[in-house]
């Protein structure tokens, strides 16, 4: 992370940054809930209020008829950029201080034959574009949050031996982008952004404990707790794709054997899908086939849909692997909430509900008690708005929001 910090060492959650994060997770709110949310005085609110207001930070909004006035964060006092790195694609999104995305440039691309230069060009040359067909200086932009399918050193804002990345292991990312657009630069796993825009705007709205899971090419966890991600000592928490899965004959890419991505991840099940398709096993597969189609996860979930009994027993079998493995971590993390989200959370009903049925198997009834598993409800542009707010939530720390503004005169 690059921060530009003013020296001072970071203190207690400042007055101006409890009430703008209430503003910011709750908003539009009264003077008077925040008062009773953060139990603080009502003059002191009513003073930091004028503050972040003056700072430009939050607004009135309109109420036709009303008197009093309801705050909410100034949504177009700057931008921020998100970006989406995949294996497949690259998607860059120019966001305001709420994440909402307002505008974006998607491309698709193959990361295993990409280098970081090429990558970082497309990126600057994607957020320049942006920036200039919607008449916004590069000045103005706040932050650049940027994720990607791989172990990332938070800290130090770069990718730690990415096993799908060739040539990306410790590149500088965020210095690079830092140097070339002078902002905060933000670099995170794909899995974890994608845990803060369900906490933000999607299935776990209002959440502070849950655990999202990504089930896609690749297989990971963010795990959120106390409403922030937990990264772990070196970022590597979550990292759930090659804890062994229990089946030792099947290699994974990683070079151990049994790793839950080679039974369950998408690349698994486009390999089943093939082998039911040339051998026969799946009428639903041979027929597409025939007319020239390869097997992939989507014609896994047309075939089921359409009662093709081998396409049905893939996806259950996937289901219940990758469901084994989070009842594991639900017996560890206890969370309240699991989203499940990624490319094959849209495999259908039945592999949701195989993944429930392990999870309530394999777990501890204490555990289960309250325990809701939902599927994500954000499309395609979680990565990037799951950027912008990665971006949002360190800018607008309680301590950098108290920097932000100047001391009281008073
Ligand atoms: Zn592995």
């Amino acid at each position: 992370m690059l921060v530009p910090t003013d020296g001072s060492a970071p203190g207690l959650p400042t007055a101006a940054g409890s009430i703008f994060k209430i503003i910011r997770d709750q908003g539009p709110l009264f003077p008077a809930d925040i008062v009773r949310r953060t139990g603080l005085a009502k003059s002191t609110v009513s003073v930091y209020i004028d503050r972040l207001a003056a700072a430009g930070l939050i607004r009135e909004e309109p109420r036709p008829g009303g008197k009093r006035r309801m705050l909410k964060v100034a949504e177009s006092a700057g931008y921020v950029m998100g970006v989406d790195l995949g294996q497949t694609h690259l998607n860059v999104g120019l966001c305001d201080l709420e994440g909402d995305v307002l505008d974006s440039i998607g491309a698709d691309l193959d990361l295993l034959h990409e280098t970081p230069e090429g990558v970082l060009a497309r990126v600057v040359g994607a957020a320049r574009a942006l920036s200039s067909r919607n008449a916004l200086a590069l000045a103005a932009l706040s932050g650049i949050g940027f994720c990607l399918p791989g172990p990332v050193d938070y800290a130090r804002g770069l990718p730690v031996s990415p096993p799908v990345m060739p040539g990306w292991d410790r590149f500088p990312l965020a210095s690079a982008l830092h140097r070339e657009f002078t902002c905060p630069v933000f670099i995170d796993n794909d899995v974890n952004v994608m845990a803060l825009a369900e906490r933000d705007k999607g299935a776990a709205s209002q959440e502070q404990d849950f655990l999202f899971i990504k089930a896609g090419t690749g297989i990971g966890a963010g795990l959120v707790v106390d409403g922030r991600i937990y990264r772990g000592a070196k970022g590597a928490a979550g990292d759930i794709g090659h804890i062994s899965a229990g089946l030792d004959d099947v290699l994974c890419h990683c070079g151990n054997r049994g790793c839950l991505e080679a039974l369950a991840g998408g690349r698994a099940l486009a390999l089943r899908a093939g082998e039911a398709a040339r051998s026969g096993a799946s009428r639903f597969l041979a027929a597409r086939l025939a007319e020239g189609l390869a097997g992939t996860p989507e014609l896994l979930a047309l075939g089921a849909a359409a009662g093709d009994e081998e396409c049905l027993r893939i996806i259950i079998a996937a289901g219940k692997a990758l469901g084994d493995t989070i009842a594991k971590l639900v017996n560890f993390f206890n969370p309240s909430l699991i989203v499940v989200g990624g490319g094959l959370a849209n495999l259908g009903e039945r592999y949701l509900a195989s993944i429930r049925e392990s999870i309530y198997r394999r777990s501890t009834p204490l555990a289960t008690a309250d325990l809701v598993i939902k599927r994500s409800a954000l499309g395609p542009a979680t990565g990037v708005i799951g950027s912008a707010i990665l971006v949002l939530d360190e800018i607008f720390s309680h301590t950098n929001v108290g920097r932000l503004m100047r001391p009281p005169s008073a």
